[in-house]
């Protein structure tokens, strides 16, 4: 199973590529949490990453192409991968087929996760997350048990930089700019499934197995 999200920051594209990624046993390819593993490391990916990545704005291509396409030659992604936060970039779109046709493979859908401006805005400024073990919360719905600690590790959480209102209104608008086009070019190949991100959490999976005609 080879799957591809797309869906603005925050609408939930990572809840259900973890969903998915359980379902078929394959593993979920973040590239949002490999490039803030490369900052926290200070890996020269991660060095220049960083000054991108703080204003909300794409890291280029070709770093971003790389990172990926080594990801994509690990055993583990040999016989599928959810790939979520990529590609984001028409360049990216054509860096995936290249690797796709080389190995002779295909994507089998790609789901776009909806939602609207002001409920992202809502849910990324209200989320805080484990610096270590990565648990995500949400100041309304789903609030740490004990102020600011995460329930997992007890570690105390944080606010992403990219999380705050002009950084989140700027990855929206490089959203629409850059990776809304690849609707269209998905659209083409007929591989476009939608799903609401507001959907509730117990609902989700059925919901997944259902647009992915798994049932
Ligand atoms: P995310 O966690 O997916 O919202 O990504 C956080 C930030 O990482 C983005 O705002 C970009 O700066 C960078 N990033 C993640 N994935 C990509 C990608 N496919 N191409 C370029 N930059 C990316």
């Amino acid at each position: 199973m080879r799957v591809v999200f797309l869906g603005p920051p925050g609408s939930g594209k990572g809840t259900c590529a973890k969903i998915i990624g359980e379902l078929y046993s394959v593993p979920v390819i973040t590239t949002g949490d490999m490039l803030r593993a490369a900052v926290a490391k200070a890996t020269q990916l991660g060095v220049t990453a960083k000054g991108y990545m703080d204003r909300g704005e794409l890291v280029p291509d070709d770093l971003v192409n790389d990172l990926v396409a080594e990801r994509l030659k690990q055993p583990d992604a040999a016989a599928g991968f959810i790939l979520d936060g990529y590609p984001r970039s028409p360049k990216q779109a054509e860096a995936l087929d290249k690797i796709l046709k080389a190995t002779g493979n295909k994507l089998d859908h790609v789901l776009h996760v909806t939602l609207e401006d002001q409920a992202i805005i809502n849910r990324l400024s209200k989320r805080r997350s484990c610096p270590k073990c990565g648990a995500i919360f949400h100041l309304e719905n789903k609030p740490p048990k004990a102020h600011d600690k995460c329930d997992v590790c007890t570690t105390t959480l944080v606010q992403r930089g990219d999380d705050k209102p002009e950084v989140i209104r700027r990855r929206l608008e490089v959203y629409r700019d850059k990776t809304q086009p690849l609707l269209d070019f998905y659209e083409k190949k007929g591989k476009i499934k939608t799903v609401r991100g507001d959907l509730d959490l117990k609902e989700l999976p059925a919901t997944l197995r259902r647009v992915l005609g798994h049932d």
